[in-house]
Protein backbone atom coordinates (compact mmCIF):
# COMPACT_ATOMS: atom_id res chain seq x y z
CA UNK A 1 0.00 0.00 0.00
CA UNK A 2 2.42 2.44 -0.82
CA UNK A 3 1.55 6.26 0.01
CA UNK A 4 3.32 7.94 -3.43
CA UNK A 5 5.44 6.84 -6.47
CA UNK A 6 8.73 8.70 -7.50
CA UNK A 7 8.37 7.11 -11.05
CA UNK A 8 11.75 6.77 -13.86
CA UNK A 9 10.62 7.75 -17.31
CA UNK A 10 13.20 5.69 -19.19
CA UNK A 11 13.25 1.95 -17.82
CA UNK A 12 14.15 -1.06 -19.62
CA UNK A 13 11.06 -3.00 -20.00
CA UNK A 14 8.43 -0.75 -19.99
CA UNK A 15 8.72 3.40 -19.98
CA UNK A 16 7.56 4.91 -16.69
CA UNK A 17 4.07 6.84 -18.27
CA UNK A 18 2.85 3.28 -19.60
CA UNK A 19 3.54 1.96 -16.09
CA UNK A 20 1.81 5.13 -14.59
CA UNK A 21 -1.33 4.61 -17.24
CA UNK A 22 -1.56 1.12 -15.69
CA UNK A 23 -1.60 2.13 -12.36
CA UNK A 24 -3.77 4.93 -12.92
CA UNK A 25 -6.80 1.95 -14.49
CA UNK A 26 -6.48 -0.09 -10.75
CA UNK A 27 -9.06 1.34 -8.36
CA UNK A 28 -6.36 1.23 -5.11
CA UNK A 29 -3.75 3.45 -7.03
CA UNK A 30 -6.37 5.87 -9.06
CA UNK A 31 -5.65 8.88 -7.00
CA UNK A 32 -1.89 7.45 -5.85
CA UNK A 33 0.40 10.53 -5.89
CA UNK A 34 2.77 9.52 -8.69
CA UNK A 35 6.28 12.41 -9.44
CA UNK A 36 8.50 11.77 -12.04
CA UNK A 37 12.00 11.50 -11.46
CA UNK A 38 13.76 11.68 -14.43
CA UNK A 39 17.11 13.30 -16.85
CA UNK A 40 14.45 13.86 -19.39
CA UNK A 41 14.40 17.30 -19.99
CA UNK A 42 11.88 17.45 -23.03
CA UNK A 43 9.26 19.45 -21.81
CA UNK A 44 7.19 18.12 -24.30
CA UNK A 45 7.77 14.38 -22.65
CA UNK A 46 7.08 15.93 -18.87
CA UNK A 47 4.20 17.63 -20.24
CA UNK A 48 3.02 14.10 -21.90
CA UNK A 49 4.09 12.31 -18.58
CA UNK A 50 2.18 14.67 -16.84
CA UNK A 51 -0.76 14.51 -19.04
CA UNK A 52 -1.11 10.66 -18.70
CA UNK A 53 -1.47 10.79 -15.20
CA UNK A 54 1.56 12.10 -13.75
CA UNK A 55 1.42 14.50 -10.86
CA UNK A 56 4.42 15.76 -10.95
CA UNK A 57 7.67 16.18 -12.36
CA UNK A 58 11.08 16.46 -10.82
CA UNK A 59 14.47 16.30 -13.11
CA UNK A 60 17.40 15.10 -12.34
CA UNK A 61 19.97 15.92 -11.02
CA UNK A 62 17.69 16.59 -8.20
CA UNK A 63 18.18 18.89 -4.99
CA UNK A 64 17.38 16.41 -2.15
CA UNK A 65 15.51 19.39 -0.10
CA UNK A 66 12.77 19.68 -2.84
CA UNK A 67 12.42 16.19 -3.41
CA UNK A 68 11.96 15.68 0.29
CA UNK A 69 9.32 18.59 0.68
CA UNK A 70 7.54 17.65 -2.61
CA UNK A 71 7.24 13.95 -1.48
CA UNK A 72 5.87 15.13 2.44
CA UNK A 73 3.93 17.30 0.90
CA UNK A 74 2.22 15.27 -1.51
CA UNK A 75 1.91 12.34 0.58
CA UNK A 76 0.22 14.34 3.49
CA UNK A 77 -2.31 15.82 1.16
CA UNK A 78 -3.03 12.21 -0.15
CA UNK A 79 -3.69 10.88 3.38
CA UNK A 80 -6.02 14.29 4.08
CA UNK A 81 -7.98 13.39 0.77
CA UNK A 82 -8.27 9.73 1.86
CA UNK A 83 -9.36 10.59 5.62
CA UNK A 84 -11.66 12.92 4.32
CA UNK A 85 -13.15 10.89 1.78
CA UNK A 86 -13.66 7.84 3.85
CA UNK A 87 -15.19 9.56 6.69
CA UNK A 88 -18.38 11.18 7.91
CA UNK A 89 -18.00 14.76 8.01
CA UNK A 90 -20.87 15.36 10.44
CA UNK A 91 -19.43 12.78 13.23
CA UNK A 92 -15.97 11.73 12.23
CA UNK A 93 -17.34 8.37 11.62
CA UNK A 94 -17.03 5.67 9.02
CA UNK A 95 -19.25 7.01 6.25
CA UNK A 96 -21.84 4.52 4.30
CA UNK A 97 -19.19 3.17 1.77
CA UNK A 98 -16.29 2.35 3.90
CA UNK A 99 -18.40 0.95 6.58
CA UNK A 100 -19.75 -1.61 4.41
CA UNK A 101 -16.34 -2.54 3.07
CA UNK A 102 -14.63 -2.67 6.77
CA UNK A 103 -17.61 -4.89 7.58
CA UNK A 104 -16.67 -7.37 4.67
CA UNK A 105 -13.43 -7.23 5.83
CA UNK A 106 -14.50 -8.39 9.28
CA UNK A 107 -16.76 -11.22 8.14
CA UNK A 108 -13.75 -12.18 6.13
CA UNK A 109 -11.60 -12.39 9.15
CA UNK A 110 -14.16 -14.32 11.37
CA UNK A 111 -13.61 -17.86 11.43
CA UNK A 112 -16.31 -20.74 10.75
CA UNK A 113 -16.82 -20.99 14.70
CA UNK A 114 -16.08 -17.74 15.38
CA UNK A 115 -18.35 -14.86 16.85
CA UNK A 116 -19.24 -11.20 14.89
CA UNK A 117 -22.30 -8.86 15.83
CA UNK A 118 -23.70 -6.05 13.91
CA UNK A 119 -26.08 -3.59 15.63
CA UNK A 120 -28.21 -1.09 12.96
CA UNK A 121 -29.05 1.57 15.51
CA UNK A 122 -31.92 4.45 14.09
CA UNK A 123 -32.55 7.48 15.99
CA UNK A 124 -36.24 7.47 16.76
CA UNK A 125 -39.05 10.47 15.46
CA UNK A 126 -35.83 12.15 14.70
CA UNK A 127 -37.93 14.04 12.02
CA UNK A 128 -39.92 15.18 14.82
CA UNK A 129 -36.99 17.00 16.17
CA UNK A 130 -35.67 18.58 13.37
CA UNK A 131 -39.21 19.81 12.72
CA UNK A 132 -39.58 21.15 16.84
CA UNK A 133 -35.94 22.28 17.44
CA UNK A 134 -34.19 22.66 14.21
CA UNK A 135 -32.04 20.84 11.59
CA UNK A 136 -28.71 22.27 13.76
CA UNK A 137 -30.09 20.90 17.09
CA UNK A 138 -31.26 17.76 14.83
CA UNK A 139 -27.26 17.86 14.09
CA UNK A 140 -26.32 17.49 17.49
CA UNK A 141 -28.12 14.43 18.50
CA UNK A 142 -26.53 13.03 15.89
CA UNK A 143 -23.39 14.13 17.28
CA UNK A 144 -24.19 13.07 20.94
CA UNK A 145 -25.19 9.28 19.70
CA UNK A 146 -21.61 9.05 17.89
CA UNK A 147 -19.69 10.72 20.75
CA UNK A 148 -21.76 8.07 22.97
CA UNK A 149 -20.54 5.42 20.79
CA UNK A 150 -17.23 5.90 20.16
CA UNK A 151 -16.57 6.42 23.81
CA UNK A 152 -18.56 3.17 24.85
CA UNK A 153 -16.64 1.04 22.03
CA UNK A 154 -13.01 -0.38 21.82
CA UNK A 155 -11.11 0.55 18.66
CA UNK A 156 -11.24 -2.91 17.56
CA UNK A 157 -15.14 -1.98 17.13
CA UNK A 158 -16.54 -0.73 13.46
CA UNK A 159 -18.66 2.50 14.15
CA UNK A 160 -20.68 3.40 10.96
CA UNK A 161 -22.53 6.51 10.01
CA UNK A 162 -24.99 4.50 7.49
CA UNK A 163 -27.40 7.34 6.93
CA UNK A 164 -29.07 10.60 7.98
CA UNK A 165 -29.80 9.18 11.78
CA UNK A 166 -29.03 5.77 11.08
CA UNK A 167 -26.02 3.86 12.48
CA UNK A 168 -24.41 0.31 12.19
CA UNK A 169 -21.63 -1.19 14.51
CA UNK A 170 -19.65 -4.34 14.41
CA UNK A 171 -18.04 -5.96 17.34
CA UNK A 172 -15.84 -9.09 16.30
CA UNK A 173 -15.23 -11.57 18.84
CA UNK A 174 -18.83 -11.03 20.55
CA UNK A 175 -21.24 -13.25 20.42
CA UNK A 176 -24.96 -12.18 20.90
CA UNK A 177 -25.66 -12.83 24.19
CA UNK A 178 -22.94 -10.60 25.76
CA UNK A 179 -23.19 -7.72 22.85
CA UNK A 180 -27.17 -7.41 24.00
CA UNK A 181 -26.42 -6.40 27.37
CA UNK A 182 -23.88 -3.77 26.04
CA UNK A 183 -26.03 -2.60 23.35
CA UNK A 184 -29.04 -1.89 25.30
CA UNK A 185 -26.76 -0.04 28.38
CA UNK A 186 -25.84 1.97 25.91
CA UNK A 187 -29.85 2.85 24.76
CA UNK A 188 -30.04 3.51 28.01
CA UNK A 189 -27.54 5.88 28.74
CA UNK A 190 -28.40 7.60 25.29
CA UNK A 191 -32.02 8.03 26.42
CA UNK A 192 -30.76 10.20 29.71
CA UNK A 193 -27.81 12.19 27.92
CA UNK A 194 -29.54 15.37 27.46
CA UNK A 195 -28.89 17.25 24.49
CA UNK A 196 -28.96 21.20 24.81
CA UNK A 197 -31.17 22.97 22.44
CA UNK A 198 -31.76 27.25 22.73
CA UNK A 199 -34.45 26.79 24.86
CA UNK A 200 -33.49 23.75 27.28
CA UNK A 201 -32.67 20.02 26.95
CA UNK A 202 -34.29 17.61 24.96
CA UNK A 203 -33.87 13.82 25.51
CA UNK A 204 -33.68 11.41 22.50
CA UNK A 205 -34.05 7.56 22.36
CA UNK A 206 -32.59 5.31 19.71
CA UNK A 207 -33.76 1.40 18.37
CA UNK A 208 -31.64 -1.01 17.36
CA UNK A 209 -31.82 -4.30 15.48
CA UNK A 210 -28.82 -6.86 16.57
CA UNK A 211 -27.99 -10.24 14.50
CA UNK A 212 -24.52 -12.29 14.75
CA UNK A 213 -22.44 -14.88 14.08
CA UNK A 214 -22.92 -17.78 14.16
CA UNK A 215 -25.91 -17.59 11.81
CA UNK A 216 -28.09 -19.11 8.70
CA UNK A 217 -25.85 -16.50 6.27
CA UNK A 218 -22.32 -15.98 6.69
CA UNK A 219 -22.66 -12.83 4.67
CA UNK A 220 -22.28 -9.22 5.53
CA UNK A 221 -25.16 -8.26 3.29
CA UNK A 222 -27.20 -11.14 5.24
CA UNK A 223 -25.79 -10.65 8.79
CA UNK A 224 -26.90 -6.85 7.86
CA UNK A 225 -30.67 -7.61 6.21
CA UNK A 226 -30.80 -9.84 9.34
CA UNK A 227 -30.20 -6.64 12.00
CA UNK A 228 -32.18 -4.75 9.81
CA UNK A 229 -35.52 -6.33 9.93
CA UNK A 230 -34.60 -6.67 13.83
CA UNK A 231 -34.73 -3.15 13.98
CA UNK A 232 -38.43 -3.01 11.94
CA UNK A 233 -39.48 -4.83 14.49
CA UNK A 234 -38.15 -3.14 17.82
CA UNK A 235 -39.65 0.44 15.97
CA UNK A 236 -43.03 -1.75 15.37
CA UNK A 237 -43.02 -2.63 19.22
CA UNK A 238 -42.51 0.92 20.38
CA UNK A 239 -39.21 2.34 19.78
CA UNK A 240 -36.38 2.56 22.20
CA UNK A 241 -35.55 -1.26 22.57
CA UNK A 242 -33.11 -3.65 21.27
CA UNK A 243 -34.41 -6.33 19.81
CA UNK A 244 -32.20 -9.08 18.66
CA UNK A 245 -32.57 -11.54 15.03
CA UNK A 246 -34.04 -14.85 16.07
P1 LIG B 1 -38.47 6.49 13.24
O1 LIG B 1 -38.67 6.54 14.72
O2 LIG B 1 -39.43 5.56 12.59
O3 LIG B 1 -37.07 6.20 12.89
O4 LIG B 1 -38.86 7.96 12.70
P2 LIG B 1 -37.86 9.08 12.20
O5 LIG B 1 -38.62 10.37 12.24
O6 LIG B 1 -36.59 9.03 12.94
O7 LIG B 1 -37.56 8.60 10.73
P3 LIG B 1 -37.62 9.29 9.34
O8 LIG B 1 -36.84 8.37 8.43
O9 LIG B 1 -39.03 9.62 8.98
O10 LIG B 1 -36.84 10.66 9.49
C1 LIG B 1 -35.47 10.75 9.51
C2 LIG B 1 -35.15 12.22 9.36
O11 LIG B 1 -33.76 12.46 9.52
C3 LIG B 1 -35.50 12.75 8.00
C4 LIG B 1 -34.32 13.61 7.62
O12 LIG B 1 -34.72 14.90 7.27
C5 LIG B 1 -33.47 13.66 8.85
N1 LIG B 1 -32.03 13.71 8.59
C6 LIG B 1 -31.31 12.94 7.77
N2 LIG B 1 -30.00 13.29 7.82
C7 LIG B 1 -29.89 14.33 8.69
C8 LIG B 1 -28.81 15.12 9.16
O13 LIG B 1 -27.64 14.94 8.79
N3 LIG B 1 -29.08 16.09 10.07
C9 LIG B 1 -30.35 16.33 10.50
N4 LIG B 1 -30.53 17.29 11.40
N5 LIG B 1 -31.40 15.61 10.06
C10 LIG B 1 -31.19 14.61 9.18
MG1 LIG C 1 -35.35 7.32 12.81
MG1 LIG D 1 -33.92 6.27 9.69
Amino acid sequence: KPDLVLMDMHMPRFNGVEATRVLRQMAPYNALPIVYLSGESDVGMQVEALRLGGDQFLMKPFNPVLLAAVVKTRIERFRETRRSTRLDGLTGLLNHTSAKSRLQALVQETEAQGSLTVAMIDIDHFKAINDTYGHPVGDQVIRGLAWLLKGRLRSVDLIGRYGGEEFIIALPGVDLARALPVIDRIRRDFSALPHAHPAGTLYATFSAGVAAFPSTHHTAAGLTEEADHALLRAKQLGRNRVESAD
